[in-house]
């Protein structure tokens, strides 16, 4: 069922559907021919044997009752002769008029012969009751005609009839058995098929349902690989390569994300601006792969700084790096400042080309407030930016933390520690 497998799913459902339209449109074939030469047979059977045989019956009744009856009346004088003359008339006129709606009917080419000899018989013993007749209509007495040849002529036409009579009944007989054994085999037929139809349908439905199974778990498991690799391109755009933090675009992410968390809460929002202390001189002094590892080695203490999950640090670029936290008030975030500038000096990072230390130092400018709807988005940033001006002017490795995040910069709520 490779085919089955290697159709699309419409083009599936589509096959589906095209099956059981033509199975079903094959049983509609059948059965119409089965129902045709079913139907053919049932009038073969009426109106070649049934309708004949009424029709044969009635003859032999006009011979019997009307015509036999007139006879015996007339010759006890019962009935005047006018009454037996038009009796006998009409008694033929209806026997003739019999006649020829039998013969009118489908006849076989084995009953003809037979059927022309009784029309002769037919014929000859009409000839001899027109004979009575017009003898009765000439005024001879009804008394003179001899009942025996009467008699003798009224069995021979019964026994002629009731032979042609015996043969329909025996075609009919006929015609039944072959109607039942066609309504047999068309049954035996429509059986076999439907169930072959069933079955087929059974059989190409299981194989195009597990197919469209096969399918839906395919893709299934694309869509999970799928997730996956979107996943991992995720984390890696929001990546920095060199230090595995994250980085100046996750930063956005997260800064706006939080920014209107705080504003919605009413809560601290802490914003820190780090940059390495005479970083170009380190570089210059040990080269840019050393640079790289210091780089790295300064990213590791932020990150083992930060405790909380809602702490976050990020590199914005080049030795600059940046920290979000949540909730936190003006003296936990110094406290915290202070806490990352100690750290990276205590990291023992050499740095012989500083003007300031031994070792590798940071500048922290620290920007910390309550945030409501009026707070901008761009002042955290830019007064973040001044506080790590200060830290540099005020002679670096230390921290300057601004509660302020009004336009006018005002000094006097500035907090330097060097
Ligand atoms: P300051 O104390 O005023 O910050 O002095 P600075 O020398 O650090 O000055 P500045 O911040 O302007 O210098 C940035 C230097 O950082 C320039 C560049 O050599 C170095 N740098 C930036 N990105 C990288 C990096 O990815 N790897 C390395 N090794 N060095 C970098
Ligand atoms: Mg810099
Ligand atoms: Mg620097």
């Amino acid at each position: 069922m490779k085919f089955i497998e290697a159709l699309k799913l419409r083009s599936k459902l589509f096959f589906l559907f095209m099956l059981i339209t033509m199975g079903l449109v094959l049983i509609g074939i059948m059965g119409y021919l089965n129902v045709n030469s079913m139907k053919k047979n049932l009038d073969s059977l009426y109106f070649g044997s049934l309708v004949p045989v009424t029709e044969l019956n009635e003859i032999l009744q006009i011979y019997h009752g009307s015509i036999a009856n007139t006879i015996y009346k007339a010759k006890n004088t019962e009935i005047s002769s006018s009454q037996t003359t038009s009796e006998i008339e009409n008694a033929l006129l209806k026997i003739e008029m019999q006649w020829r709606n039998y013969e009118s009917h489908f006849k076989r080419d084995e009953e003809l012969q037979y059927v022309q000899y009784t029309a002769l018989e037919i014929k000859s013993t009409n000839e001899y009751f027109k004979k009575i007749l017009n003898g009765v209509l000439s005024g001879h007495a009804i008394e003179n005609i001899s009942m025996e040849s009467f008699e003798k002529q009224v069995e021979h036409i019964h026994a002629t009839v009731k032979k042609l009579i015996n043969y329909e009944v025996e075609i009919a007989k006929y015609e039944r058995k072959k109607f039942l054994i066609i309504y047999e085999e068309l049954i035996q037929n429509v059986g076999i098929i439907l169930s072959i139809i069933i079955l087929g349908v059974l059989v190409i439905s299981y194989y195009v349902f597990k197919s469209i199974q096969n399918d839906h778990t395919r893709l299934e498991i694309t869509t999970k690989k799928l997730r996956r690799a979107n996943k991992k391109l995720e984390n890696v755009s929001y990546t920095d390569a060199l230090t595995s933090l994250h980085n100046r675009r996750y930063f956005n992410f997260v800064y706006d994300r939080e920014l209107k968390r705080a504003r919605r809460t009413n809560s601290y929002i802490t914003f820190m601006m780090l940059d390495i202390d005479f970083f170009k001189q380190y570089n210059d002094t040990y080269g840019h792969i050393e640079g790289d590892i210091a780089l790295k080695s300064v990213a590791k203490v932020l990150k083992d700084s930060l405790k909380r999950p809602s702490d976050f640090v990020f590199r914005l670029g080049g030795e600059e790096f940046g920290i979000i936290l949540i909730d936190t008030d003006e003296s936990n975030s110094a406290r915290l400042a202070r806490d990352i500038s100690d750290a990276v000096r205590l990291r023992e990072i050499k740095h012989e080309s500083s003007k300031i230390n031994e070792f590798l130092t940071i500048s922290i400018g620290v920007v910390c407030c309550i945030a409501d709807q009026a707070l901008n988005e761009e002042i955290l940033i830019s007064r973040a930016d001044e506080m790590l001006y200060k830290a540099k002017d005020n002679g670096r490795n230390g921290y300057v933390i601004t509660t302020n995040v009004s336009d006018s910069i005002a000094h006097s709520s500035e907090k330097i520690r060097a």
